[in-house]
């Protein structure tokens, strides 16, 4: 994808960063989607019966820093809404944790993609 000339230069992948890793391939993952933007794949520990990480390629910390590239997170939105509608009904819950006060583990930006709640009910809790 073509970003424009203002939008701030591809952060370089951080070798410490497990989600840097599952991009390159050297971390295994059940992956859902891939693109030339962002990857996708089924989080390790699931709190929902449809239970998805969205990444962007590139190593952002969080959504803050992720929304100088609009149209990178409208890509991500975009493609949690296809998983949504591909593996569950097409509803889902989009949670961005951001800053660790706010439970956020991972410091490479990620959409918890949470789908399939209805058919049981659970609360989906902490994340
Ligand atoms: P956070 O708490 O940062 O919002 O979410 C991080 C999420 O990443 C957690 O739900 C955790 O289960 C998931 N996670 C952490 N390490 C891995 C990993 O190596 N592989 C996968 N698939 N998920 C991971
Ligand atoms: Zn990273």
């Amino acid at each position: 994808m073509t970003q424009d000339a203002s939008a701030p230069a591809a952060p370089a992948a951080d070798p410490d960063c497990v989600f840097c890793g599952i991009v390159a391939g050297t971390v295994p993952a059940d992956l859902v989607h891939a693109d030339d933007t962002v990857v996708a794949f089924r989080d390790l520990a699931p709190k929902a019966p449809v239970h998805v990480l969205v990444v962007p390629r590139e190593h952002r910390r969080d959504v803050r820093e992720l929304a100088a590239v609009p149209e990178t997170l409208a890509h991500l939105v975009d493609v949690a809404g296809q998983i949504a509608a591909d593996l569950a009904d097409g509803d889902f819950r989009l949670v961005f944790n951001t800053g660790e006060n706010a439970g956020q583990t991972v410091l490479h930006v990620h959409a918890h993609v949470l789908a399939g709640i209805a058919q049981t009910e659970s609360d989906t809790g902490e994340l």
